[in-house]
């Protein structure tokens, strides 16, 4: 299948930018939204300092990465500099805590992957996820809240991806199919890839923050006001550009040697970082370099079942962009 090979663009795209923007705009969540967040990340720090005075909360995530649509959960790191007590237990001190103030469905995950307490404000009602000490989360937050100052056609187009995905039921990593994280990634990458690039590869660049996250050394250009004309000389519309990224993962991209890399701005070999054959649970069927984290493939959860109703649905979207008269309407089908 990777012989069939798209040729042009349709001749019609434009008439599609409208109603893509229409849809981007949909899913901006509105500004009240964005107030009841503060309202109970301010009154959950109320409650968390009662106990550890030292303690600081921090939104990462789509609340706090300019990626979240409407109704988005909240995602709170607690940062807590506590080596005597382990993370299960502070997890558990903190629940108690949250359920004697009156918020709902408060549950402390322990045995998860990302260890993390679970709770409902009944008066915003918002969901939120507390996790502890997560400090490379909230990096690579603001790694992505940069990238979406340079150039507003990142945000439009990875609204439009994260929602394709998640109403065609490919954004379940439980199931195998990719994080939001990952496709604001793959946004990102092919982005930098346009040619004229439309961004810029801001771990490439003079390094002007700094922090080093458990032995990582995290480091990149982020004095994003400077660069708000970088892509201007690339004049794709939105519509091109999202007919062009399905396009580009259906039919172009080399699943089998091929790694994107936001961090080098380019595709490297998956030779070049030992990602040829299944180790454990890593079968590195699509490779999505995580920008900071260089070991940890953001596509290691997809397997071998996985990997076809990922591309079957990069090939269904392309598919619906190159040739149906009403490609919004196909394009956002629930499955
Ligand atoms: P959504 O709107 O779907 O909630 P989200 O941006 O909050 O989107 P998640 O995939 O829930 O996306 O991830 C939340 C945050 O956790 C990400 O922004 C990122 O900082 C971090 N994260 C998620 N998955 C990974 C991962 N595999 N590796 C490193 N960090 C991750
Ligand atoms: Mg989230």
């Amino acid at each position: 299948r990777n012989f069939k090979r798209q040729m042009e663009c349709r001749s019609d795209i434009e008439r599609l930018n409208a109603p893509f923007l229409a849809i981007y705009e949909s899913l901006i969540p509105a500004e009240e939204e964005k107030t009841k967040q503060k309202q109970l990340l301010t009154s959950l720090e109320k409650l968390v300092n009662k106990e550890w005075p030292k303690a600081q909360l921090f939104l990462y995530g789509s609340c706090a990465n300019s990626f979240g649509v409407s109704r988005s959960d909240v995602d709170v790191c607690l940062a807590i500099d506590d080596t005597e007590t382990s993370k299960s237990e502070i997890l558990l001190k903190l629940a108690d805590i949250l359920q004697s103030d009156n918020l709902q469905n408060v549950q402390a995950l322990t045995r998860a992957r990302v260890p993390i307490v679970k709770l409902m404000d009944p008066v915003t009602g918002i969901s939120c996820d507390i996790c502890i000490n997560n400090v490379l989360a909230v990096v690579n937050t603001k790694l992505l809240r940069d990238y979406a100052q340079i150039d507003a056609r990142l945000q439009q187009l990875a609204f439009i991806v994260k929602h394709w995905a998640k109403t065609r039921g490919v954004n379940e990593t439980y199931r195998g199919t990719l994080s939001s994280y990952a496709y604001v990634i793959m946004c990102i990458h092919f982005l930098q890839r346009r040619k004229p690039a439309i961004l810029p590869c801001l771990q490439g660049m003079e390094t002007t923050y700094a922090v080093t996250v458990d032995d990582i050394e995290c480091s990149y250009f982020d004095r994003v006001e400077n660069l708000r004309n970088f892509g201007s000389q690339n004049k794709e519309s939105i519509a091109q550009l999202v007919w062009a990224f399905f396009d580009y993962w259906a039919y172009r991209h080399d699943y089998a040697n091929a790694v994107i890399s936001v961090r080098t701005g380019s595709i490297i070999r998956k030779h070049e970082k030992d990602w040829t054959r299944r180790i454990g649970n890593d079968r590195h069927l699509i490779c999505i370099e995580d920008p900071f984290e260089i070991s940890h493939d953001l596509g290691r959860v997809v397997d071998k079942y996985s990997i076809k109703v990922l591309r079957e649905e990069f090939e269904r979207a392309a598919n619906i962009m190159q040739y149906d008269p009403d490609p919004c309407a196909m394009l956002f089908e629930p499955y």
